[in-house]
Parts: structure tokens; C-alpha cells; sequence
């Protein structure tokens, strides 16, 4: 049985919101209708919609079945399934379980009150339940350089596709997997790339991109700058400054992609009273439960890992819907039980 999204108000509070239909957001829906609460998944985009905005020729490094949820086969003829395969099985789930979804709709704020969550959306519009999983990931909010230029029009700190950038001098920022994947997309498709890293070598690469990196560098077809930083970004041009010698050499450049990383939804954890480690930003939370400081208000996936976002994926993020199901449940037969015998109290204080 589906449940009716008006229901989820002031008046009629629901047992369960989850904030997100990433993977881990649909894994917690299909634990939450399994168990028979009435739950609600708020998504600010479609469904996976963080995956759908990944770049579009990507191709996962996880092969499916460790993709799989709710134990639906996961099959594809490849060893690793492309973005519009996993976007494929993932809306497929959400039919299959028909999972109670409220999409485009951004959750900007939560209120804890009175032993119940109110989240207020964009609009304005008010959900209310007994209790909250955050299952936002980090996809939306980039780390940034935090240089001169870096808002101009030619710098994203998202990369999409190669074919805007054939013919054209481009910077890519980073070292870890998401530039290096990027940078050797756009030489493929005729971009003259530079790579800037501020470390002395590449971070964790794909074994399998590594050797591809490493021989792009040493034939010449991507310049790379280690030990670097950008200092200033220009229209046309960028300041990159070497770390050992100071030395500063301007670059002329059509496009940047600052891509260094990401990082959760601060504000939105906040607003909840979740506490957050003041350097990595991972939530203060209990690592079998997921639940956090405050009572009744869950996290799962990503988000858990704060700024460390190579420690939680869809791999492992999924397994959290369990626990966290599971301890809901148990907290509400604990809270009946408390309940029952006030009751039985209050019956013999007053006959
Ligand atoms: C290029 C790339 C390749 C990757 N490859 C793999 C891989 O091969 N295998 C693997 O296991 N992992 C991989 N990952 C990591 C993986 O994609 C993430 O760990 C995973 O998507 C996290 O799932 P999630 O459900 O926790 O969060 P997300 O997938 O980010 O889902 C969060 C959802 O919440 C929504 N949301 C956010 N804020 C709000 C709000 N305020 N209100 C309402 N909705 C909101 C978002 O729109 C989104 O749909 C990859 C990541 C990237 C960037």
C-alpha cells in the first residue's frame, strides 16, 4: 500500500521521512515498507537524480550485483555497468517496490520539535514523522579552491561531457579518480589538458586508469603540474603556483574543473541539531544504529562519511537501511512498552 503524501502533516505525522532517493535512500524505503511503516522518500530531483548527474559516459568501478537492492538481480552483459545502466536498475526498483516518493521537492530544513521532526521544504511546504533518515549524499556541495576567478563563467566545478571542449585548452584541478577520469575523457575527445594537482603524485586512481594516466603524462598528451597550486583564475587564463619554489607560471585556458572533491549538506545537518567534526564534517552518530545525537534522527549512506567521501558508496552505503529499520522498530515497541506501563501506574495511582 502506498501512502498518501498529504498525510505526512502536523496532524497526521507518518512513522518515517527519508530525506533522498539516492540508492541508500530507496534501500532504507524498501526496509521501511517491508516492516510496515508508513514512510515517505523526499527527493529535491528524480529518482537517483545525483547519479543522473554524473558525467555521462561514466562507468561504475562496482560491478552490478554490488549494486543490486532489495535482492533484485542486477544484470548487465558488462563487467561494470555505465551511469544509464544503474539509472535504468534504480528507477526499475522504485517501480518494482512502488516506493512511496515526493520528487522534486528540496527539504532545506529540519526541525526537531516535540518529540517529532517537521522538515520544511523550498516552497515551504511542511512534512512532519516520528522519525528522519538523511540520506542526502554529498554530490551537491563541491570543494572549492577558494581563489580569485573561481565563480567566473568558464570554471565548473562539475564535468559532464567532453564535446563542448575539442580544440580548447583546459584545466583540470585534482588528483584523486573524477580528474584524472576527466582529464583523459577530454583529451580523447581533443581537449589540450592540463592537470594540476597540489601533491607530489596522483591519489587513489582506479588500478586500471593508473597505467593510462600515468603513460597520457609521459607521451605528452596531458601536461601535469605537481606540487601545485592555482592561485588565480582569469577569463582565458590562470595563475598556477609550484609549492617548492614559488615560482608562478600563467597558463593560457578556455575552461577549468576544479574537481577536489565534495562535501555534505552542512546547513541541512545542522538545522536538524546533528553535530558535525568541525574538519572532516562526518555526524556524530552511533556506528551500528545510525542514529545520531539527536533521538529519532538517523543517517545513512554518504553522508555519514562527511568530507572522507572515499569511506561510504553505494557498496557499502546500502547496508545501512537495515540497521536502521531495525532499530526504529525496536525503539517503538520500547517506547509501547514504557508506555503500557505508565498506564498500569497511572491506573493504580488513580482507581
Ligand atoms: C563519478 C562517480 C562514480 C562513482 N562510482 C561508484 C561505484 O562504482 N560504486 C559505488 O559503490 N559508488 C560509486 N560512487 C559513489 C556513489 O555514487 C555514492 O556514494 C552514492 O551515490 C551514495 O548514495 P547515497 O544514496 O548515499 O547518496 P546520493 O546517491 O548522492 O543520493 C542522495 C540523494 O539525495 C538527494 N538530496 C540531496 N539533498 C536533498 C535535499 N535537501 N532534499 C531532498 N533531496 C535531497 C539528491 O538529489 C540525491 O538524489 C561514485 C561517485 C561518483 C561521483
Amino acid at each position: 500500500m502506498t501512502i498518501d503524501n498529504r498525510q505526512s502533516t502536523i496532524e497526521n505525522p507518518i512513522d518515517l521521512i527519508i530525506i533522498g532517493a539516492g540508492p541508500t535512500g530507496l534501500a532504507c524505503g524498501i526496509e521501511a515498507k517491508k516492516a510496515g511503516l508508513s514512510y515517505l522518500i523526499i527527493e529535491q530531483g528524480g529518482i537517483t537524480d545525483a547519479i543522473r548527474r554524473f558525467p555521462v559516459n561514466m562507468t561504475f568501478f562496482s560491478t552490478p550485483e554490488l549494486l543490486e537492492l532489495g535482492d533484485i538481480p542486477f544484470t548487465t552483459p558488462n563487467v561494470r555497468p555505465t551511469r544509464v545502466e544503474v539509472l535504468q536498475y534504480y528507477r526499475g526498483i522504485s517501480d518494482y517496490f512502488e516506493l512511496n516518493l515526493k520528487l522534486f521537492t528540496k527539504v532545506s530544513e529540519i526541525k526537531n520539535q516535540d518529540k517529532r521532526f517537521n522538515l520544511v521544504t523550498d516552497s515551504r511546504e511542511e512534512f512532519t514523522a516520528d522519525k528522519i533518515i538523511v540520506a542526502t549524499g554529498y554530490f551537491d556541495y563541491t570543494n572549492r579552491l577558494g581563489v580569485k576567478g573561481e565563480d567566473l563563467p568558464h570554471v565548473s566545478h562539475f564535468y559532464t561531457e567532453p564535446y563542448a571542449y575539442s580544440q580548447t585548452d583546459v584545466a583540470v584541478i585534482g588528483g584523486r579518480n573524477s580528474a584524472v577520469e576527466t582529464a583523459l575523457e577530454l583529451y580523447r575527445h581533443g581537449a589540450r589538458v592540463t592537470l594540476i594537482h597540489r601533491g607530489s603524485e596522483l591519489g587513489a586512481v582506479k588500478y586500471w586508469i593508473l597505467p593510462d594516466i600515468e603513460n597520457r603524462i609521459k607521451d605528452g598528451g596531458i601536461t601535469v603540474y605537481f606540487d601545485s597550486v592555482v592561485e588565480e583564475i582569469a577569463t582565458g587564463s590562470l595563475v598556477v603556483r609550484d609549492k617548492k619554489d614559488n615560482k608562478r607560471t600563467t597558463l593560457p585556458i578556455d575552461f577549468v574543473f576544479p574537481l577536489i572533491g565534495y562535501r555534505p549538506n552542512e546547513p541541512l545537518l545542522r538545522s536538524g541539531g546533528i553535530a558535525l567534526d568541525s574538519k572532516t564534517v562526518i555526524p556524530e552518530y552511533n556506528k551500528t544504529t545510525f542514529e545520531t545525537n539527536v533521538r529519532g534522527l538517523y543517517i545513512a549512506g554518504s553522508v555519514a562519511c562527511g568530507c572522507e567521501t572515499w569511506n561510504i558508496f553505494i557498496e557499502n552505503g546500502r547496508a545501512h537501511a537495515k540497521p536502521i529499520i531495525e532499530h526504529i522498530l525496536t525503539d517503538r515497541e520500547n517506547m509501547a512498552e514504557v508506555r503500557s506501563e505508565t498506564d498500569v501506574s497511572e491506573e493504580t495511582i488513580c482507581p
